[in-house]
């Protein structure tokens, strides 16, 4: 196991706002939303980076994703639309590094990102 902040969620060891949970993914709401729902999905089992995905990885990488949209859909976001993104290393503006990805919904997003 890791020893990012993100771990030590998955470990109760912090509070978040946890919102869902499967036996692979653990999602709760971000500390500094970008979005009036603004939600981290994160594997249990960590990975730092999309980089350090291997094809062993894809059914978790699969898990995740899903789980996004399947909260999406529980909560009603998915008829407007909302934005799941994963960042990458210091130009993709990753700064926890156990891969998440952002569920961002709630308001007309704007593309390109800054
Ligand atoms: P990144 O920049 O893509 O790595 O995203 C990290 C996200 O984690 C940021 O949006 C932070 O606001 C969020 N974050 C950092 N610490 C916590 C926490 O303790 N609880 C919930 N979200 C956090």
């Amino acid at each position: 196991m890791g020893d990012t902040i993100f771990d030590k969620i998955i470990r109760r060891e912090i509070p978040a706002e946890i919102v869902y949970e499967t036996d692979d993914v653990l999602a709760f709401k971000d500390l500094n939303p970008q979005a009036p729902v603004h939600v981290l999905f994160v594997p249990k089992r960590a990975l730092p980076t999309l980089n350090d995905a291997t094809a062993a990885d894809a059914g978790l990488l699969g898990k995740l994703m899903l789980a996004a949209a399947d909260y999406a859909k529980r909560e009603g976001f998915d008829k407007d639309g909302y934005r799941a993104v994963v960042n990458c290393n210091e130009h993709g503006g990753q700064t926890v590094f156990h891969l998440h990805v952002h569920l961002l919904a709630g308001r007309r997003l704007t593309w390109p990102p800054g």
